[in-house]
């Protein structure tokens, strides 16, 4: 019930709308309940001898009435038919507008959401499970809220007739319902036993769509390795566990339409049978039995629709169940109430004993403590796994630390409003991730508001606009998905001046020229060279090349940092990075060895 008012809650904003609709409901339901009408008059006073009541008589008038009844019984009929189709047109049509803006807005607020959450919930979950909820259950919302006005319909129906029905024979009508509990319990049984099974269906059904979300983001792995048919499989066992998960709910829904429809069969024949027996009786004329029937007829429908509908919301609630779950889900790196704005950044970053540890992991950062001033560019080295990408990620609270602070100018970081403390970081990542819209648009994400000159010059500083004009759409080449139309070498050089026209005083390089040959990466360098004049930097780099460049070096192993200090002292301490460095320069040596053996070949 919980989740039926929360989605009522969503109609607020469309409560004209929905006012109007319920207006039009109640005319359309008092036009349905009058369409039997004209047909009983012709049948008792145009087709037979029965006297007719005083007003049909001054109505109709005298002359030639039976036929003049016969016509009016047929005009009224269209005139009725008519008005309320004409009314369902005006109702349809708001009922189809209130449903599109409540399918769009409360996808759109799932959809934020999900993009609030930390990095953490994102890093536990499959994506494609998110776009199943996103996607296909929250449009359960609009749909359940859109049940109701037939719904509200068909309890309006069922007590007018009953009413009516009651005060023209009330024992023919008693009779006839008989089979209400059981329809109500027949429901009840049907909404408790299923509500598990029909949950675990939409969880196969996620998954099955999470396959294909996942193949889909790693087809170079798959055409790689020729998994193609592996992937095929995947998919086919498990839309078959789906398949069979929803063949199951099928079976049951069919056969709980059965028992509703059997029960409203014998309540028929009970009403056929009992209404005869009293027509034959002389206690019911054969027009008041007709109308009778006809009632007891169209009270069934709304009957079976209450009973159809919420059998058909227990799929519904376990849609609302997952995608209110997805809105209830709290942002665990979230704003304090009042957040503090820094509009001014210099870019001074300090930690202070900061751990840090993903879940169910220990230790993934202990006790760091190291100061960047402003301007500084600081090297993070050390083994793979030390710990030195999870690092930089506390700085724009992609994760939060569990101990220690992180300071911003001397403000604690947790204080900053997020987007305050982001604006501040740009990001070259050691996958160079862009987006399918155009080079110019892709550049243009650092700054929204950037011009086209601001984005020539930021692609002439980081030395992409050579390539980028020799493309032959030149700034507006679409890039295809994740950019795959680039180079590594090309997309790295966007990214970078993404960055530049983002032009914030603190700068993270995660090992942006990795997977880069070094004839571009001397290319890429360069323009980071630029970049990095006046920012406060932090890189991960495993070449010399690139470490030498830093003012001061983190020396990371295991989470901690063993040794901090410049290039010289460190060398000169005999630790780790001396040990680093040494293994360094002995594959230089390596790698030059084999380029003068292949060039002499
Ligand atoms: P580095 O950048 O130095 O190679 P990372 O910071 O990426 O190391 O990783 C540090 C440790 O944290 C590793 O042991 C890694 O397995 C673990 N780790 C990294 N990312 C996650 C994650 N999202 N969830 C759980 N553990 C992670």
């Amino acid at each position: 019930m919980n989740l039926l008012f929360r989605s009522l809650y969503l109609l607020r904003p469309h409560w004209w709308s929905a006012c109007l609709m319920m207006a039009l409901i109640l005319i359309n339901s008092a036009l349905g309940l009058l369409a039997p009408w004209p047909f009983k008059f012709l049948i008792d006073y145009a087709l037979s001898d029965r006297k007719p009541p005083a007003w049909l008589l001054a109505w109709i008038g005298p002359d030639n009435f039976r036929l003049r009844l016969l016509y009016a019984c047929a005009g009224t009929e269209i005139a009725i038919i008519f008005l309320h189709q004409l009314l369902m047109v005006w109702q349809t049509y708001l009922e189809t507008r209130i449903e599109q803006c409540i399918d769009r807005d409360f996808r759109s607020r799932l959809f934020a959401h999900a993009m609030d959450l930390s990095l953490a919930y994102h890093d536990n979950r499959r994506s494609g499970m998110l776009i199943y909820i996103i996607n296909s259950q929250g449009g359960a919302v609009a749909s359940l809220l859109m049940t109701l006005p037939a719904l509200l319909e068909s309890v309006i129906m069922l007590i007018g007739m009953l009413i009516v029905l009651f005060m023209m024979h009330w024992t023919l009508a008693a009779v006839s319902f008989f089979v209400i509990p059981t329809l109500f319990f027949a429901s009840r049984y049907y909404a408790t036993k299923m509500k598990e099974r029909i949950g675990r269906t939409k969880e196969m059904e996620g998954q099955s769509l999470s396959v294909i979300h996942e193949a889909m983001s790693m087809m170079r792995v798959i055409v790689a390795f020729c998994r193609q048919k592996l992937e095929h499989q995947r998919y086919i066992n498990s839309a078959q566990r789906a398949i069979d998960a929803r063949l199951g709910v099928t079976v049951r829904q069919t056969l709980f339409s059965l028992v509703i429809r059997m029960s409203t069969g014998i309540g028929r024949a009970v009403a056929w049978t009992f209404g005869g027996l009293l027509a034959l009786a002389g206690k019911l004329t054969v027009g008041d039995l007709t109308i009778v029937l006809t009632y007891i007829e169209k009270v069934y429908d709304p009957l079976e629709a209450i009973a159809y509908t919420y059998s058909g919301w227990q799929d519904q609630f376990a849609n609302l169940r997952a995608s209110f779950g997805l809105l209830d889900t709290k942002p665990d790196i979230a704003e304090k109430p009042d957040p503090i704005t820094v509009d001014e950044c210099r870019g001074h970053i300090e930690f202070q004993h900061v751990d840090f540890a993903y879940e169910g992991r220990t230790d993934t950062l202990k006790d760091v403590t190291f100061n960047a001033k402003p301007g500084q560019v600081t090297a993070i080295v050390g083994p793979t796994g030390a710990g030195k990408t999870t690092l930089i990620s506390l700085i724009p609270r992609f994760y939060d630390a569990v101990a220690g602070t992180i300071l911003l100018d001397g403000v604690d970081i947790k204080e900053l409003g997020l987007d305050s403390l982001r604006q501040h970081v740009s990001i070259v990542l050691q996958e160079p991730l862009l987006f399918s819209m155009t080079i110019k648009d892709n550049i243009r994400y650092g700054r929204l508001d950037a011009t086209d000159d601001e984005i020539i010059a930021a692609a002439r500083a980081a030395n992409a606009h050579d390539f980028i004009t020799r493309l032959p759409q030149g700034y507006d080449t679409p890039l295809g998905e994740r950019g795959s139309r680039l180079s590594g070498g090309e997309r790295q050089r966007v990214c970078v001046a993404r960055a530049f026209l983002r032009d914030s005083p603190i700068l993270i390089l995660d090992e942006p020229t990795s997977s880069i040959d070094s004839k571009t990466e001397a290319v890429i360098l360069d323009s980071l060279d630029r970049l990095m004049e006046g920012r406060t930097t932090f890189m991960i780099a495993h070449r010399l090349s690139t470490i030498r460049r830093a003012d001061w070096i983190l020396v990371m192993d295991q989470g901690r940092v063993v040794e901090q200090g410049t290039h010289d002292e460190l060398l000169a301490s005999n630790g780790l990075y001396r040990q680093l460095f040494e293994l360094q320069n002995k594959q230089a040596e390596r790698k030059a060895a084999a380029r003068a053996i292949w060039s002499e070949a």
